[in-house]
C-alpha cells in the first residue's frame, strides 16, 4: 500500500523515496476536506480517495543532508527529557507549509490500520507477558496499572475514530545476550528475519503497508539498553538509514520504525508487567512513525523547559498521569494528520460555539499575509486521556485544562529538524495561554514572524457549559451570559459562522455539479471519515511529467482535474484500462476526480511540484 509513499508529513523523509516512485494502490478513502464532496456511489466498495504528494522536491538541503550521514546519532529522535544539546538558531522559515496547504497525511494514518510490533526477548533479558502488551496495545478501555486506555484508545480518541491502528504482537526470541546486538540493525534485522517465517505473521501480512511500519520492543529499560549502544534510547528511525536500505526478507520490505523499550525506568530485569514502560512513551514513538515532530527543547543546562509542556505528547504530556495519560493530540497536530480542519474565525459579531476538541474542531487565526503562522483555539476539559493535564507539572509549569489558545509559526525546515522549538525565544508550536474561567479574555494575536496583525482583536466573553463545549465573541462590547440553545445534536454549525476560508467558499463551485457526501456507511458517528475496502484498485504513477492511471474495470472513464478553488482546469476521457496523461505544464497541486460510467470512483489531491 505504501511503497514509495513514506514521507512525514512533519519530519519529510520525501527526498529519499522520490527515485522510486511505484504504483500506488488505493485500498482506503479518507478526506476531511470539506469542500470536496463526493456523490453517492452505488457500486459500494469501489469507492476510492485518497491524498498523495507524488514529486515534493521541497524539503531542504540541510535535511537531505542530515538524513545522508546515516551513521549519525542525530538523525535519532532521542528522548530528550533531560538533555545536553546547545541551543542553536532555529532555520528561517521557507514559507511552504504541508499543513496549512494541504491534507495530505501519511496514508497509514488514516482508515483501520495494522502495524507489527515485535516483542523481543534476548538470553539475558526476558520479554513482558505477549497477552499484556497485545491488550495494552489494543483492547478497549484498557485500564491496568493506572493507564486511561490503550495505545489504540488513544490513536481512535486523537483522531476522532478516523485512524483506528491494530498492533499485531510478535513474540521474537533472539539466542545471544543484548550486548551482542548492539545496534539498530544488528538488532532489528534478526529479529524480522524471525518474525517474517512465523506462521501467523504470514497470515496477517496481506494486512499490512507494502513497506511495513513496525514497533520493535527492547527487553529491558532504555538506560540499560543505552549501556550497549548510546543511540538505545526510544527513538524512531528508519532501516534505510540505519540498515542502509529498506530490508526485504521473504517478500517483505520494512522501513520505519519505532524502538521503545518494554521496561520502566530503572527496572531493567523486571518480569512483572506492573514495570512495563509508561504508556506515553509507546504513543509518543509511535507518532513520530506517523508524522509528528518533538515538540520539546530544553535550556542552556539540558532540561526541558519549554514547548507545550503538559499539554502535548510530543512534549513533556507523555508523562501525564505517570505516563498513563498522555494528552491527545492538539488540533495543531490532528489537522497535520488530516483529521481536523480548523475553522477560520471572521471579524464580525457572531457568537462563536467551540466544542471539546474530542468533537474534531477548533478555530483558527491565521496571520492574512502568511498562513502558516496562526493561532488554533481549542477546547480541551478534564476528561479521558485529556484529565491529568491539570495536575501535571514540569520544570515548574502548571498545566491546566480549558481553552488552549496555540501559537503555530510552521516551518517545513523546522520540522524536518525535528527540533521546532529549538530557539527558546521562537517557539514555533506552544501554548499562549489557557483561559479556564467565564469572561476570560485573550487580545494577543500578533504575529511574530512576519510582523502582522490579525484583523481579530481577541477572544472575549468566554463561557464554559460543561464539558461539551464553550462560547465567545471576537467583539469586547458585545455581551454574553451563556452559550445559544444547542439546536440539533448532531449539527457542527449551529452557531458556527460558516468562514470565508477558501475551503469554505470553494464548496459552492464544486458542489454546483452532482457531488455530495455520501451517508457514511462505515461510521456510526456521521463523521465524514469514509473507509471502505477496494475491490477492483485503481493504479496512479506519477513520473516525469506524466500520469498514469490503471483503472480495472469496464466502461467510459472520465478524469477530472480541479484547482483550489474546485474550478475544473482539465478533464480526459477514456474508454481503455489504461490511460497516460502528459501533466508537464501543470505546476500546482490539482484535484483528481475519476468517474466510471457516470459513477465517482476516485477523489484525490495531486501535487505536481
Ligand atoms: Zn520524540
Amino acid at each position: 500500500m505504501n511503497i514509495g509513499r513514506g514521507h512525514f508529513l512533519l519530519q519529510n523523509v520525501m527526498p529519499y523515496l522520490i527515485g522510486h516512485l511505484l504504483f500506488y494502490d488505493f485500498v482506503f478513502i479518507f478526506t476531511i476536506m470539506r469542500w470536496f464532496k463526493f456523490s453517492h456511489v452505488p457500486l459500494t466498495g469501489l469507492f476510492v480517495a485518497c491524498f498523495f504528494s507524488a514529486s515534493v522536491a521541497w524539503a531542504g538541503p540541510a535535511v537531505a543532508a542530515k538524513l545522508d550521514s546515516p551513521s549519525s546519532s542525530k538523525s535519532y529522535k532521542m528522548e530528550k527529557i533531560v538533555f545536553s544539546d546547545k541551543l542553536i538558531r532555529s532555520a528561517a522559515p521557507d514559507g511552504i507549509s504541508k499543513i496549512r496547504s494541504s491534507n495530505d497525511a501519511e496514508v497509514y494514518s488514516a482508515g483501520e490500520r495494522y502495524f507489527p510490533v515485535m516483542l523481543v526477548e534476548t538470553a539475558d533479558f526476558k520479554a513482558l507477558d505477549s497477552a499484556f502488551i497485545a491488550r495494552m496495545f489494543n483492547e478497549e478501555g484498557f485500564k491496568e496499572n493506572g493507564v486511561y486506555g490503550s495505545i489504540r484508545d488513544y490513536f481512535i480518541e486523537s483522531s476522532g475514530g478516523k485512524f483506528k491502528p491494530t498492533f499485531d504482537i510478535y513474540p521474537i526470541k533472539l539466542p545471544k545476550n543484548f550486548s551482542e546486538y548492539n545496534s539498530d540493525s544488528k538488532f532489528i534485522l534478526p529479529s524480522i528475519d524471525i518474525m517474517v517465517e512465523r506462521s501467523d505473521f504470514k497470515a496477517r501480512a496481506s494486512k499490512y503497508e507494502k513497506v511495513i511500519p513496525f514497533v520493535i520492543l527492547h527487553p529491558t529499560s532504555k538506560e540499560q539498553a543505552s549501556k550497549f549502544n548510546s543511540n538505545f534510547f526510544n527513538h524512531m528511525f528508519n532501516l534505510k538509514n540505519s540498515a542502509g536500505k529498506v530490508y526485504s526478507k521473504n517478500g517483505y520490505s520494512f522501513n520505519n520504525y519505532a524502538f521503545v523499550s518494554q521496561k520502566a525506568e530503572n527496572k531493567p530485569n523486571a518480569t512483572s508487567t506492573k514495570d512495563v514502560a509508561m504508556l506515553g512513551a509507546f504513543i509518543h514513538e509511535f507518532s513520530h512513525v506517523i508524522g509528528l515532530s518533538d515538540l520539546y527543547s530544553a535550556d542552556a543546562n539540558g532540561y526541558a523547559t519549554i514547548g507545550p509542556l503538559p499539554y502535548d505528547v510530543m512534549a513533556l504530556g507523555l508523562r501525564n498521569g505517570n505516563g498513563g495519560y498522555p494528552p491527545t493530540f492538539s488540533a495543531f497536530e490532528r489537522e497535520a494528520m488530516g483529521w481536523l480542519k480548523p475553522t477560520e474565525i471572521a471579524n464580525n459579531d457572531s457568537v462563536y460555539e467551540l466544542k471539546n476538541l474530542s468533537k474534531m474542531q477548533a478555530y483558527a487565526v491565521s496571520n492574512p499575509n502568511n498562513r502558516n503562522e496562526y493561532f488554533i483555539i481549542e477546547y480541551r476539559p478534564a476528561v479521558g486521556f485529556d484529565s491529568k493535564i491539570g495536575s501535571s507539572s514540569y520544570s515548574g509549569k502548571q498545566g491546566k485544562n480549558g481553552v488552549l489558545i496555540w501559537y503555530i509559526d510552521y516551518d517545513a525546515r523546522a520540522f524536518a529538524s525535528n527540533d521546532p522549538n529549538r530557539n527558546q525565544s521562537h517557539q514555533r508550536v506552544e501554548v499562549r495561554t489557557v483561559l479556564t474561567k467565564n469572561q476570560e479574555s485573550f487580545t494577543d494575536f500578533e504575529f511574530v514572524n512576519n510582523v502582522d496583525k490579525s484583523s481579530i482583536n481577541g477572544i472575549f466573553n468566554l463561557v464554559f457549559d460543561g464539558n461539551d463545549r464553550v462560547c465567545f465573541t471576537v467583539n469586547r462590547s458585545k455581551t454574553l451570559d451563556k452559550c445559544p440553545e444547542n439546536e440539533a445534536e448532531s449539527s457542527s454549525s449551529a452557531v458556527e459562522p460558516h468562514s470565508s476560508s477558501s475551503f469554505a467558499q470553494s464548496s459552492a463551485t464544486v458542489s454546483s455539479s452532482s457531488v455530495e457526501f455520501p451517508k457514511s456507511s462505515s461510521s456510526s458517528s456521521g463523521s465524514q471519515l469514509l473507509v471502505q475496502n477496494v475491490a477492483p484498485k485503481v493504479q496512479m504513477r506519477l513520473s516525469h511529467g506524466t500520469l498514469e492511471v490503471h483503472v480495472p474495470v469496464a466502461g467510459q472513464k472520465t478524469l477530472r482535474f480541479y484547482d483550489v478553488l474546485g474550478n475544473v482546469i482539465r478533464a480526459v476521457s477514456f474508454e481503455k484500462q489504461f490511460v497516460s496523461i502528459d501533466i508537464s505544464g501543470q505546476n500546482r497541486s490539482a484535484f483528481v476526480m475519476l468517474d466510471v460510467s457516470g459513477k465517482r470512483l476516485l477523489a484525490k489531491q495531486v501535487k505536481f511540484r
